[in-house]
């Protein structure tokens, strides 16, 4: 009789965790099977190469942000070009546009203690007695970084992400020059070396499990192996898209501690930095009314592109539109912001680019963040289940690094070195 071969790990997902870990239990020479439901690996990194522009644009994750050891030692190694971004902040505010400082803006965020009350972030601000323009600009910050409510995100991971983020130059932030996907692409290149085995084009529907033991069923395949790393979004774990047979109850009650958050970009090429006489060598943007209300460039690069974000309850607000109407809002954004007539505008532009990560059945959203309460949550689904099934992916960083690639590496990283002690 046909006999299903048995790996010693089946990984679920190609997303930057998944590929992490499988390298370096292929490495480690344990026999690996990498199973993603996309045909692409690379999860939420997604670059569209684009033959108007030398600068890739990025659909998903953009920045490297600050100087994560795991993830420099990982540029390094796979010998990626980088620069760092910068360019002058300028704000969109009672309708002109100007060079501003938002130095001292978020110094409030300094009093962000992990060792106060948990609560939320509109509930901690609200104490401070700020004036409102201070308070509004604070929150549009956490949201915007977040791709968090306000409303729910937790002051305690705040304060755990304040001091991550002080600790790695978190306040600098660097692009890949051919692009993030070179990134997943390297690591699989070394998976493969190894002896990997990837499976593209494969959902995984079901997970039946027991103690040394797991099926993984795909469509009409299955596929076995003693031990498992599921990295699935925690958007899909929520939604329960993937049975788990039994449910791991406890790393279930945790994934719904924790909350998927929203976040929409656009990036617009255009044929010529249209913006220079205005705002010459601008980095970032911030308008203090409509949407989107962040935009960057990627300055010091000197490609003619433009890109609008919208986090947290502003994405939430654009839930009914469809890529198209956001990508128009966002040109009529432009067009206010630089006092252009829109047809001009429209004349200078040459693509827009999108995805819908909130509808992105692989993703359901953008990035995790912990709500007041819930700043446990992430560490406790790091337990490996019955020496069987461990979870990895941004989700389950316990840094303070959540909704990041490094987070996303770094929870990678610690799953292999959980299977291999
Ligand atoms: C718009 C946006 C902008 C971002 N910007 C940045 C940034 O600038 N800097 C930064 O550090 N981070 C950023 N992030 C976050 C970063 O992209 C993620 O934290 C990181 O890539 C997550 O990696 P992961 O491996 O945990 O998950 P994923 O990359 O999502 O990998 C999970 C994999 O599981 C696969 N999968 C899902 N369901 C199934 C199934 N049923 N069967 C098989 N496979 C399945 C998915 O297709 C995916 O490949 C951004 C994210 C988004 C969406």
């Amino acid at each position: 009789m046909f006999e299903l071969k048995r790996y010693d790990v089946i990984v679920i997902g190609a997303g930057v965790a998944g590929l992490a870990t499988a390298r370096a239990l292929a490495e480690a020479e344990k026999s690996v099977l990498l199973l993603e439901g996309r045909s692409r690996v690379g999860g939420r990194i997604l670059t569209e190469r684009l033959s108007e522009s030398e600068l890739p644009v990025e659909l998903g994750a953009e920045f490297v942000h600050g100087r994560s050891d795991d993830l420099w030692s990982l540029i390094d190694e796979a010998g990626l070009a980088t620069y760092e971004l910068g360019g002058k902040q300028m704000c969109f505010e009672e309708g002109a546009l100007s060079e501003c400082s938002r130095e001292g803006t978020f110094d409030v965020l300094e009093e962000l203690s992990e060792n106060a009350p948990d609560m939320s972030f509109t509930d901690w601000i609200a104490e401070k007695h700020l004036p409102e323009e201070a308070i509004q600009a604070a929150i549009g910050f956490v949201e915007g970084f977040n791709a968090a409510d306000a409303r729910k995100i937790g002051t305690a991971a705040l304060a755990r992400q304040q001091k991550a983020e002080d600790a790695i130059e978190g306040d600098r932030a660097f692009r890949i020059l051919d692009g993030y996907a070179a990134l997943p692409a390297y690591l699989l290149k070394k998976f493969e070396e190894a002896g990997g085995e990837l499976r593209l084009s494969c959902a995984v529907e079901a997970v039946h499990w027991q103690g040394g033991s797991v099926r993984v069923r795909v469509a009409q395949e299955e596929f076995s192996a003693r031990k498992c790393v599921v990295t699935l979004p925690l958007g899909v774990l929520q939604a329960g898209s993937v049975v788990f047979d039994p449910v791991p109850q406890p790393i279930f009650d945790s994934a719904s501690q924790l909350a998927m958050g929203r976040a929409r970009r656009v990036s617009y090429v255009f044929r010529d930095l249209f913006w220079k006489d205005r705002a010459d060598g601008m980095g970032f943007l911030f308008a203090d009314e409509g949407l989107p209300r962040v935009w960057w460039t990627p300055a010091p690069n000197r490609a003619p592109i433009l890109t609008g974000w919208a986090g947290g309850t502003s994405a939430l607000n654009t839930a009914a539109m469809s890529d198209e109407e956001f990508a128009a809002t966002g040109l009529r954004m432009l067009a206010t912001i630089f006092h252009m007539p829109e047809a001009n505008l429209r004349a200078e532009l040459v693509g827009w680019h999108t995805h819908d990560w909130q509808h992105d059945p692989f993703s359901l959203g953008a990035y995790s963040y912990a709500p007041a309460g819930a700043l446990g949550a992430s560490e406790a689904m790091t337990a490996p289940v019955e020496g069987t099934l461990y979870f990895a992916g941004e989700h389950t960083d316990i840094t303070g690094h959540w909704g990041t690639v490094h987070g996303a590496l770094g929870s990678g990283l610690r799953a292999a070195k959980q299977i291999l002690k």
